[in-house]
């Protein structure tokens, strides 16, 4: 991968920096259409716009048209958006199109990753009948989940979770096949189910942390602003959730004559009000880290019905997970109620 060096002189105000690796990345598509006329002819494509910003930037983009193949890739996918935007407006004159990739994550490293699949088994019916969620010493760093969907088809699945740079080094696959070798009603379902196609991982972005929440003209909604809990992968309800606050800022603004500022500040003093409930379930992610703590509160699991309740009521988003590792919370739960 090319390196793009500082240009010489500086840019007055700007500093001369010189990109590697991944932040290089993020100048290469740019430096390819700005510079795309010396491998294909200006008839054929041509940005000016890009022209425009390579020449204000700090940075000698010369070496982003070194490779040909790249240059002839990066105009194609170029030019095939531009065409499908064209078609798009033509179709709907009254359209809006939002740039995503808007510079607002300020993460390196994902807060996990996940993994799943789907696969039909009659003969589990009613065997599995909610959410299972499985601790093990064996799944240590992550956990195991199946919970059945319509007509026979069960979703398993496992995930790793872990707070910022904490990263394991982890293969989900591995993890896969620990856990559908010990849990037995994984296994049975693997065993005597069909696969309705590959497993399918993704990375998890958790904490509402990671990204931030807007900027003028634009609200961060979903995992895009980390909006999944981190302790158990749950992701699609709470998206949901900061995308109907960002309507309803958006919509309340408007009534009351508000401008983007007070739109934005409206929207993120409703993050802000979600966020306790996230730091929670980052905190009870230490279950994850610490499987002893997992057996802990599964030996008191099995001896006392509230503790499952309790348990349950975490990953049902009754019961807060709040103060579910801290000493006092694990003594709390560990000591028998009166
Ligand atoms: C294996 C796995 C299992 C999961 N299981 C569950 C579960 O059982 N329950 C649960 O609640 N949560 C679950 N989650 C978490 C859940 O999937 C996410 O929290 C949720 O999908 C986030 O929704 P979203 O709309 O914010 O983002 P996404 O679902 O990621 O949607 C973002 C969309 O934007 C598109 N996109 C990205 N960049 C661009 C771009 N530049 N231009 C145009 N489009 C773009 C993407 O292709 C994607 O379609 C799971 C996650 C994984 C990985």
């Amino acid at each position: 991968m090319p390196i793009l060096s500082p240009a010489e002189p500086p840019v007055e105000g700007l500093p001369p920096t010189a990109l590697q690796g991944a932040t290089a990345t993020l100048l290469l598509t740019l430096a390819a259409r700005a510079g795309s006329e010396s491998v294909i002819a200006a008839s054929a494509f041509s940005d000016p716009e890009a022209r425009r910003i390579a020449a204000e930037l700090p940075y000698d983009l010369s070496a982003g048209t070194g490779d040909e193949a790249f240059v002839r890739g990066v105009v194609l996918r170029a030019a095939l958006i531009d065409r499908m935007a064209a078609e798009f407006f033509a179709a709907h004159p009254l359209g809006i199109g939002i740039t995503l990739g808007a510079g607002l994550c300020t993460r390196r490293t994902p807060s996990g990753m996940a993994l799943r699949g789907y696969v039909r088994n009659d003969a589990m019916v009613g065997r599995i009948k909610g959410l299972d969620v499985v601790w093990h010493r064996a799944l240590r760093r992550g956990y195991g989940w199946i919970f059945p969907c319509a007509g026979g088809v069960f979703n398993i699945g496992v995930g790793i979770t872990h707070s910022r740079a904490d990263a394991p080094d982890v293969n989900l696959r591995e993890l896969f096949a620990t856990f559908t070798r010990l849990y037995p009603p994984a296994r049975e379902l693997m065993e005597g189910g069909e696969a309705l196609g590959p497993l399918k991982g993704a990375p998890l972005r958790c904490s509402l942390e990671g990204a931030k929440w807007s900027r003028p003209g634009l609200l961060v909604a979903g995992e895009a602003a980390g909006s999944t809990y981190l302790f158990t992968g749950e992701g699609i309800g709470k998206a949901l959730e900061t995308g109907m606050l960002a309507a309803q800022a958006i919509a309340e603004g408007r009534d009351q004559r508000q401008g983007d500022a007070q739109v934005r500040a409206r929207y993120e003093a409703a993050l802000h009000a979600l966020k306790p409930r996230f730091d929670a379930y980052e905190q009870a992610n230490r279950i994850n880290n610490h499987p002893w703590l997992a057996d802990l509160l599964i030996w008191r699991a099995r001896h006392s019905e509230s503790v499952r309740n309790r348990l349950s009521g975490v990953i049902e988003e009754t019961h807060t997970p709040r103060n579910l590792v801290t000493a006092g919370g694990l003594l709390r739960t560990l000591l028998p109620s009166a």
